[in-house]
């Protein structure tokens, strides 16, 4: 199989590729929940660069047409044969390559069919001495114009990326990842292209990050090195977060962490940084200033407002009156939620909620929720100490925020709150709160574990009460059916957010933001973590508070934006920063490219079909029967007949192949074998499966 282990290349042309929209788009409501599929994403990325050259499949099958579905049909187009030809080592006609990133999401919103640019189908590793020209001079902006640049978290839910530069210095607002989707199957995440930064790293004065949250942080141990390690700056909840997550990359060098608070300011390069608080669903978020000669430019980070029946509270009151009193020129702000009418639940309604049902439900209560919930988990806590019960903590990730809270002092609980899932038997059903992770249905969370009964400590049954306070993810309504099933099963009852006002989300709705707006009432807005759509509606929100539509911006990722003229208008350039989709897969011994996922994406629909042939050196005679081996294109017991067929073609193809040609070419001879049998097979099966010939020579 040696030969067939080996990527080819060949060249493409980009205009053969259609257009293809950009839809890594998670979850809208909250990625910043979710938790990684791998606790240590293991740090190997590549990602598409410009002008490079686009391999082949390995055993380079003329595989194509089914797998380029069109963004809007999603279906296969039928089969053309005209499109495939192989030669003797030289080009085929390659068909586009799969455009995955363009499997439609059609919940995900009208504007993510906006066809923007056309996808480049092509990879390169991640190696920074490669450059893609940049047309831009890398240099100290020579102009006074202010340049902001969203590197990632505009076109999407995730991987947030914000740089902002001014004369010599650039600073750079959060470093997020994102999740991908079925589009790319085994791909652990997506992070922001850094083309940019890396090209000016020098220039780099710090990293101001919002808060803990996954698409606010998840990008940094694939970052930080590439662009110097500048110095992060960021409140301590969020500090003990990243240090975390960076402990599981060993190899890297150390963070260069500083925490702040909000009444901190911090000199960067010229610029003076300060920052506020925010609200949200994780401690210690926060929004950032950037001081300019123009006036305060605003990241506002993930926010909701910190109300009781819409009347803000006070300690939120006074921040915003506070910076109501200063020139903010510019001010981006979080689009989550501000499509729904109104104001949010406030959390301190759910709270009340969650006290009530804690209070008086008979039995035992599991409480199943997201481990970044964190405000949440410990009123919970808190409540069940006020009480008298006692707190089971499941789940690896909820057991982490629970510890990191604890180290931290953001929870004050006695430890005899606390028991192990072992003591639970010593106390009344009704004395006991279990708290777990797997409110989404995820395959291995605790709460899936116990639904199913593999669980091997916590075991539900009649008289329990389940409690999901969590809303559903798109695309996870399935897999909560199924873990609701479940749980029903076992005779528990369920309570979820429709029941009873549970849950509530970290981001504003839009008479909150648009509160928030007016407050600050900057002199230009952009929108930032949604799709384009949703970006949208929280523009026209923006301009519903008075700022012009002139001076609003609906970005995408990799746009740069100037404040010219003194700061007086806002310009796009027609340049843009790299944003390709740069994808970190896997353990670092191999890569990720489009071919992996291309093939990883055959096995699983079409699977394999593996030709074993041995031929004579001399003579190219085939010395014995071929070996066939197959997985998951048909069940070969059953299907003797195409086995038989496949073989009789294998052999006219090696015979046909070698007639005349000496010395023999085995590459020659796997193409054959290659174009006959794709063929044969798709004809009998409707399946293109991955096919790999071998060829020994004795
Ligand atoms: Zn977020
Ligand atoms: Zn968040």
């Amino acid at each position: 199989m040696n030969e067939d282990n080996k990527q080819h290349t060949q060249p493409t042309s980009p205009s053969s590729q259609p257009n293809a929209t950009r839809t890594f788009s998670a979850s809208p409501d909250d990625l910043d929940r979710m938790k990684p599929r791998h606790p240590a994403g293991r740090g190997y990325y590549q990602r598409r660069g410009a002008g490079q050259q686009s391999p082949a499949t390995p055993g380079g099958a003329p595989r194509a047409p089914h797998h380029t579905r069109s963004p809007h049909s999603g279906n296969r187009p039928a089969y053309g044969p005209a499109r495939t030809s192989t030669h003797l080592g030289g080009r085929r006609d390659r068909p586009p390559v799969p455009d995955y990133a363009a499997r439609g999401t059609q919940a995900a919103g009208a504007a993510e069919h906006i066809t923007r640019r056309p996808h480049r189908h092509i990879t390169e590793q991640i190696d920074d001495t490669v450059k893609k020209k940049s047309t831009l001079p890398t240099g100290p902006l020579t102009t006074d114009n202010i340049r902001i640049i969203p590197l990632g978290g505009v076109e999407e839910v995730g991987k947030n990326m914000t740089v902002l530069e001014y004369k010599d210095d650039i600073i750079i607002i959060d470093a997020g990842f994102s999740f991908p989707g079925e589009e790319v199957p085994g791909v652990d995440y997506i992070i922001p292209d850094i083309t940019y930064l890396v090209e000016r790293k020098e220039r780099i004065r710090g990293i101001f990050v919002t808060h803990g949250h996954l698409d606010h942080i998840g990008g940094i141990p694939y970052i930080m090195d590439r662009i110097g390690n500048p110095p992060i700056y960021t409140r301590m909840m969020t500090s003990v977060l990243i240090k975390k997550r960076q402990s599981e990359f060993p190899h890297l060098p150390a963070l260069n962490i500083n925490v702040i608070e909000t009444n901190s300011s911090v000199k960067a390069g010229n610029m003076t940084v300060r920052f506020f608080n925010v609200t949200h669903t994780v401690p210690d978020a926060m929004g950032i200033i950037i001081e300019t000669p123009y006036g305060n430019c605003i990241f506002a980070g993930d926010l909701k407002v910190d109300h009781i029946d819409q009347k803000v509270l006070p300690e939120e009151q006074a921040v915003y009156d506070a910076l109501s009193k200063e020139n903010n020129l510019f001010m981006m702000s979080d689009s989550t939620n501000t499509w729904r009418p109104g104001w949010s639940h406030s959390e301190h309604t759910i709270q009340d909620n969650l006290k009530e049902i804690i209070k008086n439900t008979p039995g035992r209560l599991i409480m199943a929720t997201f481990a970044s919930l964190l405000v949440r988990v410990i009123f919970v806590i808190k409540t069940c100490e006020e009480i008298g019960k006692k707190v089971v903590i499941d789940g690896r990730g909820m057991i982490n925020s629970v510890d990191i809270a604890k180290e931290l002092g953001i929870l004050k609980a006695d430890s005899k709150v606390f028991i192990q899932p072992e003591e639970m038997e010593q106390y009344p059903p009704n004395k006991v709160v279990v708290i777990a992770t797997g409110a989404q249905g995820d395959e291995y969370s605790a709460l899936m574990r116990m639904s199913n009964k593999t669980h091997r400590k916590i075991k539900i049954g009649k008289g329990d009460v389940v409690m999901l306070s969590s809303s559903i993810i798109p695309g996870n309504e399935r897999r909560i059916q199924t873990l609701k099933d479940n749980i029903s099963r076992q005779g528990s009852r369920i309570l979820d957010y429709r029941l009873a006002e549970i849950h509530s989300s970290g981001h504003a709705n839009a008479d909150e933001a648009a509160w928030v707006y007016r407050m600050v009432h900057p002199r230009f807005f952009m929108p930032c973590h949604a799709g384009h759509f949703m970006l949208r509606m929280n523009a026209e929100l923006a301009q519903s508070t008075g700022i012009p539509e002139e001076n609003t911006v609906i970005p995408d990722n990799g746009m740069i934006i100037e404040l010219q003229d003194k700061a007086q208008k806002l310009v796009i350039l027609k340049e843009r920063a790299a944003s390709e989709i740069v994808m970190v897969d896997g353990l670092g011994t191999g890569g990720v490219n489009e071919v992996v996922i291309r093939d990883r994406k055959t096995l699983a629909e079409d699977g394999v079909f593996m030709i074993v042939v041995v031929i004579d050196a001399k003579s190219g005679k085939m010395l014995r029967s071929p070996d066939i081996v197959s997985r998951g294109l048909v069940y070969l017991k059953e299907s003797q007949e195409l086995l038989r067929q496949a073989r009789l073609l294998v052999r006219k193809s090696v015979e046909q192949s070698v007639a005349g040609m000496r010395p023999i070419s085995p590459d020659y001879v796997k193409n054959a074998i290659r174009e006959s049998i794709g063929k044969y097979l798709f004809q009998q099966t409707h399946k293109r499966p991955v096919i790999l010939p071998v060829v020994i020579e004795v």
